[in-house]
């Protein structure tokens, strides 16, 4: 008998894997350090800004999300039809490829990288080309040059690439969108941007103003602690970021998120404060492991990344037992949010005992 049919790449799609909730421990706290998020609470005026908006639930939100794209425009000093607001940058990688691309159009990113980059080019009927990683953790961009072809529509710099850490410098950027042929979308995920602290770091804006090609992906969930919430943006010259409104979802950014992020930016002095701390915390982390004999990639996000290969169950178990969650990927390695300075220093001690013979 005939049963309705998914398309035929649906059945390909990869699941989501999400980081795992913490092992409650007896009498003793317990640290998520899977998901990449903020370990601090809401940035302050935040949760009131939420809960005046949470009054107007019978409303649908604002559909332009006019505040917000006004709130955004003028912290980024970009025009307001230069910006998409989306569910979370993921979002953003499901509209653009549904944007740009027809059925066996290519996406090309590194791979291992963003979860959800193959699982948005399926779904959008795209083709991923995965380009593996060098040996460090780096993109490698000369061979994501390489893997462009006249099907190419979309090319992904991850930067601090998740889960490994390293980011590109504004001299590689350069080169690499010098060589990528004009009509492909030169995406740069800058999920983990306000965590960069390297010389020669990329400024998105300024990459974004001068190739009518680059479109910058952000989010409120990392560094401006609204994972919950769902929101994200888009940087893109106009005619890309109109054509990922086009596709976006009706009201999808709902009202109480949007008066969130609008608070959220409004309190930004705060957010560098506990940014910087995170920074200083990574800094912390990494010394303390380079000191035990570990070569880590270089974390420019907030995180870090251990290639452990066929030890990564046994370490995700070991963090486990002293509750504290990592995100494993089996056989290659696991990534390991930078958060309480509790939960990092039960990290190090666990660190200890894997350190490679
Ligand atoms: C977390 C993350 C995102 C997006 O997260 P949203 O919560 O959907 O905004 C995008 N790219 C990378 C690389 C990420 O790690």
């Amino acid at each position: 008998m005939a049963t309705p049919q998914p398309r035929a790449n649906v059945a390909q799609i990869p699941a989501y894997v999400a980081g795992k909730p913490p092992t409650v421990l007896p009498g003793q706290a317990s640290y998520k350090l899977s998901s990449n998020e903020n370990p601090y609470p809401p940035l302050p005026g935040v949760v009131e800004a939420a809960s005046a908006a949470v009054a107007a639930m019978n409303r649908y939100p604002d559909m332009g999300s006019s505040a917000l794209y006004a709130a955004l425009a003028d912290r980024l000093a970009v025009p307001v039809t230069d910006l998409a607001v989306a569910t979370g940058s993921v979002a953003l990688l499901y509209q653009l490829p549904m944007a740009f691309c027809d059925p066996g159009d290519e996406v090309v990113y590194a791979w291992r990288s963003f979860e959800a980059y193959p699982i948005a080019a399926a779904a959008a009927g795209a083709t991923s080309v995965q380009v593996p990683l060098l040996p460090d953790g780096r993109h490698d961009l000369e061979a994501m040059l390489a893997a462009i072809t006249d099907r190419t529509k979309v090319v992904t710099v991850c930067t601090p690439n998740n889960p490994t850490g390293p980011s590109v410098t504004q001299t590689e950027l350069d080169a690499f969108i010098a060589r990528v042929p004009e009509h492909v979308v030169v995406v740069v995920d800058e999920a983990y941007v306000e965590f960069v602290r390297m010389d020669d770091a990329v400024d998105g804006l300024a990459t974004y103003r001068a190739h009518p090609n680059v479109a910058l992906f952000r989010t409120f969930s990392k560094a401006y602690g609204l994972a919950g919430f769902r929101v994200g943006y888009a940087v893109a010259q106009e005619p890309i970021a109109a054509a990922m409104r086009a596709v976006s979802l009706p009201f999808g950014v709902n009202a109480v998120a949007q008066a969130a992020a609008i608070a959220s930016l409004a309190a930004e002095d705060d957010l560098l404060e506990r940014v910087e701390a995170l920074a200083v915390e990574r800094g912390r982390v990494l010394a303390a492991l380079t000191e035990l004999g570990w070569d880590l990639p270089e974390p420019q996000g907030n995180f870090v990344w251990f290639a452990l290969g066929e030890r990564t169950a046994a370490f995700a178990a070991a963090t486990d037992a002293v509750g504290v969650t990592v995100r494993p990927f089996a056989g290659e390695g696991a990534r390991v949010t930078i958060g309480e300075s509790e939960a990092n220093d039960r990290l190090i001690e666990v660190a200890r005992a894997f350190v490679s013979a």
